[in-house]
């Protein structure tokens, strides 16, 4: 889950109240599915398969059939539960993906124990309450609440629960595109990781449905040199070389380009904002766009890695002694490359952007191997954002906050659609969780989640399931 920026502070608020408050039905199951997987430690060293069997039990004592619940995954220590709702099965299936494990808490660093439920002035705290045993709580008290009111919808609902996503070997959604694609195959997939309602001081602001990500991509620098005494200095220098090339890069802007999600992101926010800004969101929407306003625009970092692709030095070494010349340096380059471009042709325009022989560019694969070449492979293209996804959001977003606005968002992070987009299942990352924007704890020391934010999102899951499966 990522925060969105703070762009809100500068807003008129756009005047979007509450409505009055709704206990879902199932909101007393969901809130004892969320206790039941914050007491659960699932942090990488004690793995996912302890709650994804509790869940499983849970989904078998709801009446759900043993072959349609089942634990699959490489590691035994690490299951991912993966289950199915049937419906008529006249429309393609709905994916759902949650991951079931959390980053580690320490017990000294937080006011309560991080690995047992607590509610306090309104919240409930633990690890994972924010990301996010929340939305794996409520994908499972909506399909428990579907299944109980005996519900058929006109396609499946697969939900996976799956393990590492936030680091570690065994990435569940990873596995199970490449080794199960029969029991997750769907016309697109909802993930609970990214995206919900933003508000200030507890005033909602607007839900966001992320729709698009950024591809990771990291880059080694090298070079290498004869090297030699530091007291006879030659102009052929390892480090200058090094530090050229990353000059180079520094100067260097990656073209801007828009995409269908990042075009609706502009075209949102132009709504909400007022001034300068909304006239400058506007004008790079125009064709062509305005080259000052996105001069304007690209000195905010969001904003600006939302128009392009982005690379920045992120690590150096160089040199072996003070006083002897370079024998090597090398840093890494790390890219977020916008949907649509492989990172082959990224690396190659970092060639020529450093346009120096004596540096070789390699790529660096997230496990740390080193390849001659990036994958030039087709990658994920942008989400096209569909009616059929959008709509049902927005009537939602009416009915659960009074008409709260929609923003597609492209995450210049990553979660598991990562693996989801670049399996050809289009991904949304979406849920109805509001979070302040000042009490964004995913992963960082006393999390937690207001109870009533928690309630909330618990009926737009089910009520947002309902709307996806009936024409
Ligand atoms: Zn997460």
């Amino acid at each position: 889950m990522r925060p969105l920026s703070v762009f809100l502070l500068g807003f008129a608020l756009a005047g979007a109240a509450l409505a009055a408050a709704q206990v879902p039905a199932n909101a007393p199951l969901a809130e004892q599915i969320l206790q039941q997987l914050i007491n659960i430690n699932s942090t990488d060293a004690m793995g996912t398969t302890v709650a994804a069997t509790a869940m499983r039990q849970r989904l078998l004592d709801a009446g759900f059939a043993p072959v349609d619940v089942v634990l699959v995954g490489a590691n035994p220590k690490k299951q991912n539960m993966v289950a199915r709702l049937r419906g008529s099965g006249q429309r393609q299936p709905i994916l759902l993906i949650g991951h079931l494990d959390v980053v580690e808490a320490r017990r000294v660093d937080w006011t309560t124990d991080p690995f047992h439920l607590v509610i306090k002035d309104g919240y409930f705290y633990g690890r994972g309450t924010q990301d996010m045993k929340d939305g794996d709580a409520n994908f499972m008290a909506a399909l428990i609440r579907l299944k109980r009111e005996g519900y058929h919808g006109d396609r499946d609902i697969i939900l996976a629960l799956t393990a590492a996503e936030e680091g570690g070997t065994d990435n569940g959604v990873d596995w199970l595109v490449h080794n199960r694609r029969d029991l997750i195959n769907a016309a697109f997939v909802l993930n609970a990781d990214g995206g919900g309602v933003t508000s200030i001081n507890g005033k909602p602001m607007f839900l966001a449905v992320d729709a698009s990500e950024k591809l990771y991509a990291d880059f080694q620098l090298s070079t290498t040199n004869p090297g030699g005494h530091s007291s006879l200095p030659v102009p052929d220098n390892a480090i200058y070389h090094l530090a050229n090339a990353l000059h180079r890069v520094q100067q260097f802007q990656f073209p801007f380009e828009l995409n269908s999600v990042t075009r609706g992101f502009f075209t949102a926010r132009a709504k909400l904002e007022s001034g300068r800004r909304a006239a400058d969101e506007r004008a790079i929407l125009a064709t062509p766009p305005d080259s000052a306003a996105i001069a304007r625009l690209s000195k905010d970092p969001e904003l600006n890695a939302t128009m392009r692709t982005t690379c920045v030095a992120t690590r150096l070494s160089a040199g072996d002694a003070n006083n002897a010349l370079p024998q090597n340096a090398e840093a890494i380059v790390n890219c977020r490359i916008l949907p649509g471009h492989p990172a082959l042709d990224i690396q190659k325009q970092l060639e020529a952007i450093v346009a120096d022989p004596k540096i070789k560019i390699r790529y660096m694969r997230d496990d740390g191997q080193m390849f001659d070449q990036a994958p030039g492979g087709a990658p994920a293209r942008p989400v096209e954002l569909s009616p059929d996804v959008m709509g049902p959001i927005s009537q939602l977003a009416k009915q659960l906050w009074s008409g709260l606005p929609v923003i597609p968002d492209m995450a210049t992070g990553a979660s598991d659609g990562k693996y989801t987009n670049a399996a050809g299942l289009p991904t949304y990352a979406v849920s109805g969780v509001q979070i302040d924007e000042n009490d964004v704890r995913a992963q960082g020391r006393d999390e937690r989640l207001g109870v009533a934010s928690f309630d909330r999102g618990t009926e737009f899951q089910y009520r947002l399931l309902r709307l996806l499966t009936q024409m």
